[in-house]
């Protein structure tokens, strides 16, 4: 397993001011009553929220990670809940091609194997179109957590050094994960394992 590092960039008011906000979003959305189109919206502004927080974290820590810069996308990625699953199928009935898209998560979802050894397989993800995420905006938690900061090509699990790469958490997803379950829930959404069968139930 890579080293895995907890970020004290929490700590600074600014990354304070975005996990609040991130906060308040998901309790408002937790207020209303449990139909999707009610706290689409409060998701979202939680979404935004935390992508603000990802953003200061890197500029406290500076990673490798870049545009284009595609390796985690040949994982498949774990721990998504039924909130998380919903907003990438509804960006992905929002775009052309949305068929395939499903059909493809569906393939992959019945190809059974050991997900954390997804990644040596070397398939990419559905969403990923042109070296770049499709649903960059609607991707899960744990695609907008995973970061590295050792060089990029490390991220490959042909490179040499692979086995030394450093993918630490942004800490504290662990919040926003489990509000987003409770919502999961109380919306009547069903969490996954990964995102592939999760995406494949959705088909
Ligand atoms: S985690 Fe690795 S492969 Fe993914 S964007 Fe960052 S540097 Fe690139
Ligand atoms: S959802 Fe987007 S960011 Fe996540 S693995 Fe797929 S292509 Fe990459």
């Amino acid at each position: 397993m890579p080293p895995t590092i907890t970020l004290d960039a929490a700590a600074s008011p600014e990354a304070k001011r975005h996990l609040d906000a991130m906060l308040r979003a998901l309790q408002d959305a937790l207020r209303k009553p449990p139909v999707w189109s009610e706290v689409r919206d409060d998701v979202d502004r939680a979404f935004a929220a935390y992508d603000g927080y990802i953003a200061h974290v890197v500029s406290v820590h500076p990673m490798s990670c870049a545009e284009g810069c595609t390796a985690c996308c040949y994982d498949n990625p774990r721990g998504v809940t039924g909130v998380e699953l919903q907003r990438v199928h509804d960006w992905i009935l929002s775009r052309p091609g949305a068929g395939s898209t499903m059909m493809r998560f569906a393939q992959l979802a019945a190809q059974r194997g050991d997900p954390a050894r997804w990644r040596a397989r070397g398939i990419p993800c559905p969403l990923l179109k042109d070296g770049r995420c499709s649903a960059y905006v609607a991707r899960p938690v744990a695609c907008r957590a995973f970061v590295a900061l050792t060089p990029a090509a490390w991220c490959s699990p042909g490179d040499p050094q692979h086995a030394e790469r450093v993918n630490p958490h942004l800490d504290p997803p662990l919040v926003l994960v489990q509000a987003l379950r409770v919502l999961s829930e109380r919306l009547g959404m069903v969490n996954a394992d990964n995102l592939h069968s999760g995406m494949s139930r959705l088909g």
